[in-house]
């Protein structure tokens, strides 16, 4: 993977670079800065060898259909960064000629253009035609094979920016943890998380289910799981691993009626799940089980909410959250719910590395590379 110091000379060169403009935006203001911050440290190296800067980036359409309101934010940082509602017609075209050395130029939502996620090798063309190198700087998509991810480096040099160069190398070396090791996956769907458990499994000295993805675990241990959320999925695969002595599944739990509140929920030893019951967060004894094996370990990696976070069940993954932040170890984490869960507990700098990539992550750790990794190499 080339990175940027294997540019030899960017002065006045046009640089097109796929950054992660997809912040949360709320009544057309972007309401988090934290990613558009991330941006900068390549888009300042960029700058400072005098290239001309132009960014593309996605940005979901529930969210908003525009990067205009990333673009304000962006003035902050950048005073004179500009905008131009535009992908690759003549208006893009128009601005990216007047642009001079050190220059910034925000590109309209890629994902306005249905051919970037459909993957359309013209439109790659097209967009490869306004730079003359291009820099990979968004790791949470990388696992997408997206006409900015996957395309473009087909037809330009492409080099890898500042941060999807540590996010690699941060977890390539998380592949490689220090023993004892331990690692933590919450979340639903077995069949999305069956690769990175394998995986995990022949790398960390524990690994832990959580989740939603235990109760598949805990229903194929022989335990009650009442009315939770169950995938089904894969159950002699699951058999297979519950064999497994590093695989550590929950001790207790958080149960509530289906759709219950956290008000109406209670504690609940594994055999005691009523036939009418969800679990819907890990128990105490499993937050302060999962306490005192990261607290004796040298490795932690963790992704995936322990509980259903964003309906009230946030005891485990707070408690989890906090105990991995003291625990001393070197410790991994990422995953959109994941990170709110830190954000919210104002523990970010507790982390060793806070991954940006949710999917992007758990693909890699079980691949070792990604589409849009390996597209850079070739
Ligand atoms: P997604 O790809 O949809 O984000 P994840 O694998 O990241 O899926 O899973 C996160 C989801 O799983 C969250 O919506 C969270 O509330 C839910 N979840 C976690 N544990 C439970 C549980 N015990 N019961 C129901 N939902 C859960
Ligand atoms: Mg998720």
């Amino acid at each position: 993977m080339r990175s940027l110091s294997d540019i030899q000379n960017l002065n006045g060169v046009r640089v097109l670079v796929r950054a992660a403009l997809n912040v949360p935006v709320a009544g057309g203001k972007v309401v988090n800065t934290f990613r558009l911050r991330g941006a900068l440290p390549t888009i300042n190296y960029l700058r400072e060898k005098g290239a001309k800067v132009i960014l593309m980036s996605h940005i979901s359409h529930k969210e908003t259909p525009s990067l205009a309101p990333m673009w304000e934010a962006m003035k902050e940082f950048i005073p004179n960064v500009q905008f131009v509602a535009d992908i690759v017609g003549d208006e893009a075209r128009n601005a990216v000629a007047a642009l001079a050395p050190g220059d910034v130029l925000i590109l309209e939502n890629l994902r306005q253009d249905a051919r970037e996620e459909g993957n359309d090798e013209e439109f790659a063309r097209e967009l490869a035609s306004l730079g003359e190198i291009f820099v990979q700087d968004t790791f949470d998509v990388c696992h997408r094979e997206h006409a900015s991810i996957v395309g473009i480096p087909k037809f330009l040099p492409s080099y890898a920016g500042l941060l999807v160069e540590k996010e690699v190398a941060e977890l390539s070396r998380a592949l490689a943890p220090v023993a004892p090791s331990l690692a933590v996956v919450g979340g639903a769907k077995f069949s999305t998380k069956e690769p990175v458990l394998k995986k995990l499994l022949t790398a960390y000295d524990r690994v832990f289910v959580g989740g939603a993805l235990a109760n598949d675990f805990l229903k194929l241990a022989g335990n009650p799981v009442g009315v939770s959320l169950v995938s089904g999925e894969h159950e002699e695969d699951i058999k297979e691993l519950l064999k497994n002595d590093r695989l550590v599944i929950p001790v207790d739990a958080i149960v509530a009626p289906k759709g219950g509140s956290r008000a109406e929920g209670r504690v609940a030893e594994l055999g005691d799940v009523k036939d009418d019951e969800a679990i819907l967060d890990i128990g105490p004894k499993t937050v302060e089980m999962l306490a005192e094996i990261a607290q004796n370990s040298k490795s932690v990696l963790w992704n995936g909410p322990l509980g259903n976070y964003e309906n009230g069940f946030t005891d485990g993954t707070e408690g989890v959250a906090r105990a991995i932040a003291g625990s001393g170890a070197h410790s991994v984490v990422g995953g959109g719910d994941t990170i709110a869960a830190i954000e919210h507990l104002g523990i970010g700098e507790q982390f060793s590395f806070i991954s940006t990539g949710g999917g992007a992550m758990l693909d890699f750790l079980a691949e070792g590379t990604l589409p849009g990794i390996e597209a850079l190499n070739s």
